[in-house]
């Protein structure tokens, strides 16, 4: 699949914490709980607001199913309280409590996920509402979750 690494344009307020390869367990869905018409510019910058060192996710999904590489998947990411050095955080742009994804978006998810766990293959594909009290990534992302969970079970 086609990944468009966003990791060089944007510009981080501190390095990265990096960590280990075997220090992943974790496959973490979320959404942004922002327009799905947010760029991943406006949601980097968002984050930076929040004193954290730039935008927590690893992946940014897009409405039209268009995957953006957005930190390193080796450095610790800002997504899951008390379990950031254990995830990959992949993030679906929108809020997906109230909206259903775009079937591009669904099937951009699970493809991400193959790659991922061809290089993980002991991570487990979770989402942040199963880890924290949150909704992320809402009722509709969780379905979405669901059948990711079946489809790469299914596939061995
Ligand atoms: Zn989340």
């Amino acid at each position: 699949m086609f990944i468009e690494d966003l990791t060089h344009k944007l510009k981080f307020s501190s390095p990265f914490k990096q960590r280990e390869h075997g220090d992943v367990k974790y496959l973490v869905f979320h959404h942004t709980g922002t327009s799905s018409r947010a760029s991943v510019e406006s949601i980097h910058m968002a984050h930076l607001d929040r004193g954290w060192s730039g935008i927590g996710y690893h992946y940014c999904i897009s409405r039209d199913g268009t995957v953006y590489k957005v930190r390193p998947v080796l450095s610790v990411p800002a997504c899951v309280k008390g379990y950031n050095r254990a995830s990959v955080c992949v993030a679906w742009i929108g809020d997906y409590e109230k909206n259903k994804l775009p079937e591009e978006m669904a099937e951009a998810g699970l493809e991400l996920a193959r790659v991922l766990l061809a290089r993980f293959p002991k991570a487990e594909v979770t989402w942040h509402a199963k880890l924290n009290d949150t909704v992320c990534p809402g009722k509709h992302g969780i379905d979405v979750v669901k059948w990711i969970i079946r489809e790469v079970m299914g596939s061995g």
